[in-house]
């Protein structure tokens, strides 16, 4: 029988002390009146329970800033300011609001709400300078995750015939090769992050849970010690000696681009027809050069952008992918290799914003590290949520409840954009609005044709 894709959550609370946006301060002049307890539907005021004639300190974590209690206190004994502590969480594109949102999205598996209250920035660089083409949100059939319509998340890794051929007999004459279907169009890499024996073993069970490859080093396949499904796995190896250790039941392997890649890959192929190989590849103007190569004779093209949103020369994924996907298609290369790209996503919506640039799919990094209550503060000897002792059923839960608000908010997203299948997202840079196209269009006349810095 058809059963839908569902994505089984469990609801699981961080491990360390939570950090408040605001905090909530109340003075020496307050007279225990109570006035604020009742002001705040939120609860951050309540009386001390040891002295129900004093008031407890006001709980921050709860507060949502919406002054009232501020306002109706006779005392002027309540202060709200910005927590420094949240104030320096993150670094570049792991903004504050991102990382603590995306420990709620672990924690609860639950779209967020920022809309209303949402006083960030609705521009800024990388993926933050687009914005999507929501005008089929009026729809109730397509309303995303609620809505009665289909939306489809799945994904194919490897290469495709740009044309079947049939004989006269109507039987398929064109040789497919290995394809992998994945339910949704996000892979979790644990080879560019630091993770323990645990917290590996609990992404590998987030991967089995979403039905998603993950990508690792080859040295950490015996220590899953079969406990994820191998053909979920998906080691980096460096030569083709390396194949003897990657399991039978592996559908994937990695390798890094390297003057000798196309030997490697021609062995690899000679060795496992069966078995895609994706090349790892650092976006840079000499690689572009060379890119068509391995475009042809690759099943994979894995991008490596760095956390920071960015390549080696300074531009921003936004932007590489956008070449490399018109560079494809203008060589006639681009539906036969999958493009997945890496690095720098730190909301859900910069899934599907990197689709719309032209990847098929991405990997998830740092994310993975986040949902564990990461603070992207890079003091990872003296880390302040203490991951290295992250068990691995937590890990498991934050991880899969990240990956679950990501989809439902790609859901949302396609829904309002009138997209069936996110398939049909890549590369549909006419679904997608650019700020230097807007710029453009609204000031060209003032600056003469020019772009407006
Ligand atoms: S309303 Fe003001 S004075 Fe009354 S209990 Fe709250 S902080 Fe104190
Ligand atoms: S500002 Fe609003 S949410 Fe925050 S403590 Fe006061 S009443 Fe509650």
């Amino acid at each position: 029988m058809y059963e839908r894709y569902h994505i089984h959550v469990v609801p699981t609370l961080g491990r360390h002390h939570p950090v408040p946006k605001f905090v909530v301060r109340r003075a020496d002049n307050c007279i225990n009146c109570g006035k604020c307890e009742r002001a705040c539907v939120y609860g951050a005021h309540k009386r001390d329970t040891n002295d129900l004639r004093k008031m407890a300190e006001p709980d921050s974590t709860l507060c949502k800033n919406c002054f009232r209690c501020v306002v109706e206190c006779p005392q002027r004994a309540l202060s709200i300011k910005v927590n420094d502590e949240f104030r320096n969480l993150g670094k570049g594109v792991w903004t504050p609001v991102r990382v603590s949102t995306m420990w709620n999205e672990a924690e609860n598996a639950k779209i967020p709400v920022l809309g209303a209250g949402y006083r960030g920035n609705f521009s800024g660089p990388g993926y933050d300078a687009m914005w999507t083409d929501m005008s089929e949100i009026v729809r109730p059939t397509r309303d995303g995750i609620h809505g009665r319509e289909f939306i489809s998340t799945s994904v194919d890794i490897g290469r495709k015939p740009p044309l079947l051929r049939f004989d006269e007999n109507g039987s398929l004459l064109t040789q497919m090769g290995p394809i992998v279907d994945l339910p949704v169009p996000f892979l979790l890499d644990v080879s560019r992050i630091s993770v323990t024996d645990a917290a590996l073993k609990g992404m590998a069970g987030a991967a089995k849970e979403l039905g998603t490859l993950m990508v690792l080093p080859l040295d950490s396949v015996s220590k899953l010690n079969g406990e994820a499904p191998a053909e979920l796995l998906v080691p980096l190896i460096s030569s083709v000696q390396d194949l003897e250790r990657v399991p039978p039941q592996a559908r994937m392997v990695e390798i890094s681009h390297s003057p000798e890649w196309k030997n490697v890959l021609k062995e690899l192929k000679e060795k496992r027809p069966g078995l895609l190989v994706s090349i790892r590849v650092q976006p840079s103007k000499e690689l572009m050069a060379a890119v068509d190569d391995m475009a042809r004779e690759a099943d994979v093209l894995h991008v490596l952008f760095a956390e920071s949103g960015m390549d080696h020369d300074g531009q921003y994924a936004r932007d590489t992918m956008r070449l490399l996907h018109r560079h494809l298609v203008k060589v006639g290369l681009r539906d036969g290799v999958t493009v997945i790209s890496s690095g720098g996503l730190a909301a859900a919506e910069m899934v599907p914003k990197s689709i719309i640039c032209g990847s098929d799919a991405v990997t998830l990094e740092t994310a993975l590290l986040v949902a564990l209550g990461c603070h992207v503060c890079e003091k990872c000897e003296d880390c302040p949520s203490d991951l290295r002792s992250a068990p691995e059923e937590f890990v498991k839960c934050r991880v899969t409840n990240l990956c679950s608000a990501w989809r439902d908010q790609m859901l949302e997203m396609l829904g309002a954009m009138g997209i069936r299948e996110v398939r049909r997202l890549r590369g549909e840079t006419g679904r997608a609005i650019f700020q230097e196209d807007a710029h453009r269009d609204a000031f060209s006349d003032i600056t003469g044709g020019g772009n407006v810095e």
